[in-house]
């Protein structure tokens, strides 16, 4: 066992056996809170080891945020100067340094904060000035944080000094069993110093590097500037000056952090500019701007800020790198959102930062928990509302975005009803012609046309312009309007609306002729006698058989072609809908074709008369061929014996 390992178990066992601390001792023994000790152990037992630096970067952070907030009300007179946290590497002796400017601890003050595990002087304070202190940003919580520091640490030292005492600081060291060390110390300026004696097994963080990366990780927008060493900068070359001229150096503070991002800022104060340059702060491998951006701000009945940016996303819904942050007052948590944010709302990028989120519990727990639901709810809210204030205000420039953010908003309308209603007045089915309508707009352009003899509004709809061509070509020609709609989930999204909506049916533009699509009380007049059809269908139906298609006379258009392949809404629907998840057992089926064969046109008259069966044959096979290519499924040596054939014809 490590002498950490002893600390965190010997803590623990020294109060069950009722070992008390003796007060203004120098020597004594680590006291803990008893109710306190399951969220201890968890705590210590679950975290990664680097977390340590976060939690003692958040208390130096405390100490700076109460002495500015002291000195805001009065409490501490004088001038404060600007404090920064300094963070020193001394490789020889092995030590890492934690270094702040805040209000310090005076020697009774350690002894109350320090030497009582579990006890957090963070909580006392916004219980003590909780008028005023409520928004100041205070992080810690549970009096537990500083203790971290023995995971990576087998001695840890306090130096410190409160800017109550003009003389004598404190001066505390505990190598990792239950007793330290308190003495005075001759510290002179205010503020507090932690000394960390990396342990063998931690020695990765005496490097400058890993240092870095964790500041850079959890650090990177907290409030108050934290320095990491020097660097030097070039100054700007003199006016006037010869451009082979070197510039001047400088040695400046390394100052890791941006205290103050945007979210943190009042939306008014913040231009489209600061906004994108926020998102390349978050993203620096991003390259493509964000969207747009929605900036969250609530108060009540919980606390969160935060920005939230749509990316630029096409039909791709695979699992993106760039994730959702989440932070703590501004001390980076997680960028596993999961729980807290809608699922569909996962796809989007930047920050949330709540200190309302219980973080600590498990995620399962989180899914349950009211405030959480509440946030959640909040969320996905706003991004409605300002999906739909974008919608309203600049409509062209929305459609412009539409199949960027498509995904998001059907993904959205699929898994969150509330979303689902709202998105009625902002979500979009663009037409193969390129309009933009709204379902209402949509609606009232195609109810006079496309409802069929049962009363039922027939949505017809295409998801591939190039393929399907000939489909939409049949639909046009009869003033019908055709969506395009192509986003991986789309299946779903039909049938849920379908689902939701009084006499609607969506119909794929090549799911059968268009006159079975959208059937009228006029029948269409075929130009074959029942007798004819009846002779036609064995004839036809001998010569594809191979193919496994059902044939189906039908009185069609004479324009439309002689064959046309059909494959039946509800079965590619399903198969779909099941690739995509859900949606039953059709996953292994075959392809299903109908071969809808049009009575009306001039070819199938013509194969009927046809005396030989070798001339007949060949010219079913011929417009079977067309049929397939214009559906792009003509082929390998089908294609070579279309082609070889067609040359026949025309020599
Ligand atoms: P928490 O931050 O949740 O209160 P910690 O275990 O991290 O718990 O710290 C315990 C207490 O020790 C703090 O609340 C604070 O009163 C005191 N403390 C820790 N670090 C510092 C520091 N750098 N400056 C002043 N006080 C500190
Ligand atoms: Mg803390």
């Amino acid at each position: 066992m490590s002498l950490c390992h002893y600390l965190r178990f010997g803590i623990f066992f020294e109060h069950i056996i009722g070992i008390k601390n003796l007060k203004f001792m120098s020597k004594g023994k680590i006291n803990v809170a008893v109710e306190n000790i399951f969220p201890l152990i968890k705590k210590f037992l679950y975290s990664d080891h680097e977390i340590f630096l976060r939690e003692l970067i958040s208390n130096a952070t405390d100490a700076t945020t109460k002495l500015t907030h002291l000195s805001s009300i009065g409490e501490i007179k004088g001038d404060i100067g600007s404090p920064k946290i300094e963070i020193k590497i001394n490789s020889k002796k092995k030590t890492l340094h934690i270094i702040d400017e805040g209000v310090g601890m005076t020697i009774d003050e350690v002894d109350k904060y320090i030497n009582e595990v579990a006890f957090s002087g963070a909580e006392e304070f916004l219980e003590k000035y909780k008028d005023t202190a409520q928004d100041s940003g205070i992080i810690g919580h549970f009096g537990l944080g500083f203790y971290s520091a023995f995971m990576v640490a087998d001695k840890v030292e306090i130096i410190t000094k409160s800017h109550k005492n003009k003389e004598g600081g404190a001066h505390w060291t505990c190598d990792g069993s239950p007793e330290y060390t308190l003495i005075k110390s001759d510290k002179k300026k205010r503020g507090t110093e932690i000394i960390l004696h990396i342990a063998k097994d931690s020695k990765e963080f005496l490097e400058e590097s890993k240092i870095r990366e964790l500041l850079l990780k959890y650090n990177k927008f907290m409030p108050i500037p934290i320095k990491l060493g020097t660097k030097e900068i070039d100054l700007p070359l003199p006016e006037g000056a010869d451009k082979d001229q070197k510039p001047e150096k400088k040695t400046i503070d390394d100052i890791i952090n941006n205290s103050s991002p945007a979210w943190t800022k009042t939306p008014k104060n913040l231009n489209e500019d600061d906004y994108k340059n926020f998102y390349r702060e978050l993203y620096p491998t991003q390259f493509e701007p964000p969207l747009f951006n929605i900036h969250l701000n609530v108060d009540y009945p919980f606390h969160l800020t935060g920005i939230l940016y749509f990316p630029k996303l096409n039909n791709d819904i695979n699992i993106q790198k760039d994730k959702i942050q989440l932070y703590q007052n501004q001390v980076f948590v997680t960028d596993n959102v999961e729980g807290i944010v809608p699922e569909f709302l996962t796809l989007l990028r930047g920050v949330i930062d709540s200190p309302d989120i219980p973080l600590n519990v498990s995620r399962s727990y989180l899914q349950a928990d009211g405030a959480v639901k509440k946030i959640s709810n909040y969320i996905t809210r706003k991004v409605a509302d300002k999906l739909n204030s974008l919608f309203k205000k600049d409509r062209k420039s929305y459609e412009e975005k539409w199949n960027d953010i498509k995904v998001v908003i059907e993904y959205g309308m699929l898994s969150e009803e509330k979303f689902f209603e709202k998105a009625e007045k902002f979500a979009l089915y663009p037409t193969t012609k390129g309009d933009y309508l709204t379902y209402a707009e949509l609606e009232e352009k195609i109810k006079p046309n496309q409802t069929d003899k049962d009363d039922k509004l027939i949505i017809l709809y295409a998801s591939n312009v190039e393929d399907q061509h000939s489909y939409i070509k049949s639909a046009e020609e009869k003033g019908y309007t055709v969506l395009l709609l192509d986003s991986p989930i789309i299946s779903h999204l039909i049938q849920k609306m379908e689902g939701s909506k009084e006499k609607i049916s969506f119909a794929r533009v090549d799911g059968d002729s268009i006159e079975n699509l959208i059937k009228k009380d006029e029948d269409v007049v075929s130009k074959l006698s029942e007798d004819e059809k009846n002779k036609l269908k064995p004839i036809i139906e001998e010569v594809v058989k191979d193919n496994g298609y059902t044939v189906q006379i039908e009185s069609m258009d004479s324009k439309s072609l002689p064959f046309v392949l059909a494959q039946p809404e509800f079965m590619r629907r399903m198969k779909e809908m099941q690739q995509t998840g859900g949606g039953g057992m059709m996953g292994n089926m075959p392809e299903m074709f109908t071969l809808l064969v049009n009575s009306n046109h001039n070819l199938i008259g013509q194969i009927l008369k046809t005396k030989t069966t070798k001339k007949r044959e060949r010219l079913i096979i011929q417009a079977l061929d067309l049929a397939k290519l214009s559906q792009g499924l003509l082929k390998g040596e089908a294609l070579t014996k279309f082609l070889e054939r067609s040359l026949e014809l025309i020599k």
